[in-house]
């Protein structure tokens, strides 16, 4: 379960992270009464990332421009969602701006420390520059240390940045997050750091043993998006908007291809995807949206597992245009199929409407056999489970030019 930006830098305050003074905005009148001097940042309050470049972030020198923008803000969906409320906040000059995160590392189980000198929106550019430390035993000062060294920092900042990681990670442990991320860190020119953006995910399972997060009481959490989540439509989505609807989902090393088509790919691993869209392209078929899950093996954020990946992808591709059937060609492997056709099947049953558009599954490793017989017995009529990938590469074209749903 996710909190909101305000909701985070609340949990920062507690434990000593540095924030700016800030004020909760319910409506844009309240600004009328605000505590904080000018200029300030106003922030739309939304689960989504990517707030920044989609004009969620808006400066204001005073109240006339303040309540113009707060209006603006309100008005304004990011992949979908409108602010509830917003985050009026004092403005701070950067001279650097830097990523910093602690995680669960997904296979391993274990607290990894991430950070990087590129952080702000730049960070999508630079995702793969990002330095790790594995927690592997009892937390010292240490490790924080190491993360601050292996990104680059020097002098002060070496001691100031591993200082806030500390906190980080004693919130990450007090709290059983599943991910607590800066970004940016700011670093003014006197060389001190500011939390200008939070991030926190709270394990799910671990709710009920902390009654005093705010996640109870929120105005609902990344669960609840589909009611505010408009119809495919509304959702314009071009080559431009790819790289925000990939950081919408947290995924940003994710990178959705879009063409003309009407077929939807998704696969996980880059070979397995290439080689789809070429078997696509060499059968006929005209791709709309294709995306590659990503292999196991590489390292993601915020921590997640195929599966996840999967639901999210999912989610993203039934809103594409064009849209009149899906590809989903996956392998199985220490993500077995099983576990695979368990995302496909939860992801179908949680929908509020049935899926409007036809889904053909291949599914190939371990437990192959029985996952498809898992996705069978579910008997949907939007859901084609086959057994080979030319059988479902035909059926998908056919269904993306229209042909009608019957077996
Ligand atoms: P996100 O785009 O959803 O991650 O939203 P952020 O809160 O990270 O804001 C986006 C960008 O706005 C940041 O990377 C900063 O560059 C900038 N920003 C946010 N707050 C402030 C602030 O108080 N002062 C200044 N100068 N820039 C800010
Ligand atoms: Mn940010």
């Amino acid at each position: 379960m996710d909190l909101l930006e305000y909701q985070a830098k609340d949990l920062f305050q507690k434990v000593g992270i540095p924030i700016l003074p800030s004020q909760r905005i319910d409506h844009p009148k309240d600004l009328k009464q605000l505590r904080i001097p000018y200029p300030i940042v106003l922030k739309s309050q939304v689960y989504a990332g990517g707030r920044g470049k989609a004009g969620g972030v808006r400066f204001a020198e005073n109240t006339i421009d303040a309540v113009a923008a707060a209006q603006a803000i309100f008005y304004l969906p990011i992949l979908g969602q409108y602010p509830e409320v917003l985050l009026a906040e004092a403005k701070y000059e950067p001279d650097q701006e830097l990523y910093l995160a602690v995680v669960l590392d997904p296979s391993l189980r274990r607290p990894l420390l991430l950070g990087s000198r590129e952080g702000g929106m730049a960070l999508e550019a630079t995702s793969r520059q990002i330095q790790q430390v594995l927690v592997d035993g009892e937390f010292s000062p240490f490790y924080a240390r190491r993360l601050a060294i292996n990104m680059g920092l020097s002098g002060g900042l070496i001691e100031s940045v591993s200082a806030i990681v500390e906190k980080m990670y004693r919130l990450f442990l007090t709290y059983d997050l599943d991910l607590v991320e800066i970004n940016p860190l700011a670093v003014n020119p006197a060389g001190e750091v500011m939390a200008l953006d939070g991030k926190v995910a709270v394990n799910d399972a671990a709710l009920e043993r902390h009654p005093d997060l705010p996640v109870m009481q929120s105005v609902g959490g990344r669960r609840d998006h589909s009611a505010h989540r408009p119809s495919h439509s509304t959702l314009a989505m071009g080559p431009t908007c790819s790289g925000l609807a990939a950081s919408a989902f947290d995924l940003p090393n994710l990178n959705p291809m879009l063409f003309p088509g009407s077929l939807g790919i998704l696969c996980n691993g880059a070979g397995l995807t290439m080689a789809t869209l070429d078997l696509v392209d060499r059968a006929g078929g005209q791709p709309s949206a294709c995306l590659n899950l990503g292999g196991e093996s590489s390292y993601r954020l915020p921590p997640d597992t195929l599966c996840d990946r999967l639901e999210k992808g999912l989610d993203w591709i039934l809103q594409t245009q064009r849209l009149r059937s899906v590809l989903l060609n996956l392998l199985g492997g220490a993500e077995t199929c099983n576990a695979v056709a368990g995302a496909i099947a939860r992801y179908l049953k949680q929908q509020r409407q049935p899926v409007s558009v036809p889904l053909v599954v291949r599914l190939g490793g371990a437990h192959a056999a029985a996952a498809r017989e898992q996705l069978a017995a579910l008997d949907l009529s939007m859901l084609f489970v086959l057994d080979s990938l030319d059988e479902a590469l035909t059926k998908a074209i056919a269904l993306s030019e229209g042909a009608g749903v019957g077996r």
